[in-house]
């Protein structure tokens, strides 16, 4: 199915200067029309799994442990922002996991959640990058997961199982001009199963490589690069700044982003950029308040970067939402007239680590006294006897009840646990249905206001940017027969 353009193709595009470009060919085998767009520039910003609840206790979280409040905050107070709610549905199922929310913002269709950009019976869709790519555009993500995840993926690679990310990797191979995020290990030839050295492919295409944060911070502006600060994804932001060498190796999203808008605001025709903070989502599913609220953090330096940029310009959209909800963390009232649940929340603030970093942190405790010791050391809260038992049996694998099953994990335990303390409830271990938050600010603005279908995304972006382009879909009806096929993947990440 994947072919590459051929110099005559491209001649007939009216691309001759690109040609030579390892472009995938449209599905439609057409360029993309164009009308008259108003918009040069897109910024699309993508907290990963951000639950409705989030924005406003990280705004809350944000005096404790910086001493302001967030910048979305602010940004909702602006009368020149709008606020809307994607309906981000799958094909298959009310919840969506982010193959394929992105994948719907990305190509205009529902799909099978497991799947990137294709259709129930394999008919392979065209990402945005691809379209935007043609006309004239340059593409840039910019993520704080590996770069080969399924956010970034979902907006430039086609891929019918999202765990293949060896196979996602070569794939932004001129399509995406600006990669930086995590996943060194789908691109270093000792880290692939098939030993090949992409790192290398890329550099031969042009690309200037990068794996530290020094890089990253200087005057450097390559025209191309790929970026990769870490072997998997980004560490979460709670263990970073709690580590030097961390803080001296890996950027911040913020720091990314900033370098990825001088890279790419040199290009004449404009560009798309994709940023986004991924890790949040994995916080969630950890049921880790701490960890989801200094990584909504990060994500929000980043949005105070892009708004700076927009700010300037008569020419440039940013929109900022979430692909889904998780586990839908929200702070209970605790006590009499609720007056127990600042205090509670404000015992956060107290976290050094997250919940991937607090089991190695717990790998020695052999007595609930141990479980209780380092829970208070590492989290600043201090359960009681009856709770650091029921923990340190679950360390050996022997739960208590938990009717709930998504909590009968040490992660999901512990978020019980801690919730009597820190007042955040749970629903669960995985994503949830809800709307998410969207705000935009800059020219188009408006075509992001109100209650949006995931899809439209797809078709509001070309429009704002001239072009028109038509990509396949499928009803639920005709995708029902296709069930059985769905993809059956679950990985410890499954996001
Ligand atoms: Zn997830």
């Amino acid at each position: 199915m994947e072919t590459r353009i051929t110099r005559r193709e491209l001649l007939q595009l009216g691309l001759a200067g690109a040609a030579g470009m390892a472009l995938t060919k449209l599905a439609s085998a057409q360029a993309p029309q164009r009308t008259n767009g108003r918009v040069k520039n897109i910024i699309f910003m993508v907290s990963d799994g951000m639950s409705a609840g989030v924005p406003s206790l990280a705004d809350e979280f944000g005096k404790l442990v910086r001493g302001k409040g967030s910048f979305w905050h602010q940004l909702l107070q602006n009368p020149e922002a709008t606020l809307g709610f994607f309906d981000m549905a799958a094909l298959n199922s009310l919840v969506t996991d982010s193959a394929s929310a992105s994948s719907a913002w990305g190509s205009g269709s529902r799909i099978f959640n497991g799947q990137i950009n294709v259709l129930p019976d394999g008919t392979r869709l065209t990402p945005i990058a691809q379209v935007v790519k043609q006309a004239g555009k340059k593409v840039g993500l910019v993520t704080t997961t590996r770069i080969t995840h399924a956010t970034p993926a979902g907006f430039a690679a086609v891929q019918p199982r999202r765990d293949d990310e060896d196979d996602i990797a070569p794939q932004y191979l001129n399509v995406v001009d600006v990669l930086m995020g995590g996943g060194l290990r789908h691109y270093a030839p000792n880290r692939r199963r098939d030993g090949k050295d992409l790192i290398k492919t890329y550099q031969e295409a042009g690309y200037t490589f990068w794996n530290s944060r020094e890089q990253v911070l200087s005057n450097a502006r390559p025209e191309k690069v790929l970026g990769l600060f870490y072997d998997s994804h980004l560490p979460y932001t709670i263990d970073h700044i709690h580590s030097e060498t961390l803080q001296r190796t890996v950027p911040t999203l913020a720091e990314m982003t900033r370098k990825a808008l001088e890279i790419l605001s040199d290009a004449p025709n404009g560009f798309l950029l994709q940023v986004e903070g991924g890790r949040v989502d994995h916080a969630a599913h950890a049921n880790d308040a701490a960890g989801i609220m200094w990584d909504q953090l990060a994500f929000d330096d980043a949005i105070q970067v892009v708004f700076e940029f927009v700010a300037n310009r008569d020419d440039t959209l940013m929109i900022v939402t979430s692909d889904h909800g998780n586990s839908n963390p929200g702070l209970n009232g605790m006590g009499g007239e609720y007056e127990a649940s600042n205090k509670a929340m404000a015992l956060l603030k107290l976290a050094k680590c997250s919940f991937e970093e607090l089991p190695n942190r717990l790998r020695n405790a052999t007595s609930p006294d141990d479980v209780r010791a380092i829970l208070k050391e590492q989290l600043g809260i201090e359960i009681n006897g009856e709770e650091a038992s029921a923990l340190a049996g679950a360390l050996k694998g022997n739960f208590p009840p938990i009717w709930n099953r998504q909590h009968r994990n040490l992660q999901g335990l512990l978020g019980q646990i801690l919730s009597n303390y820190n007042g955040y409830g749970w629903t669960g271990t995985s994503h949830t249905a809800d709307y998410t938050w969207i705000t935009a600010y800059g020219v188009g603005r408006e075509e992001f206001h109100g209650l949006i279908r995931n899809t439209d995304a797809f078709y509001k972006m070309l429009k704002l940017f001239g072009l028109s382009f038509k990509n396949p879909s499928m009803t639920p009806e005709e995708a029902r027969k296709y069930m059985s096929r769905a993809p059956r993947i679950r990985t410890e990440d499954w996001a």
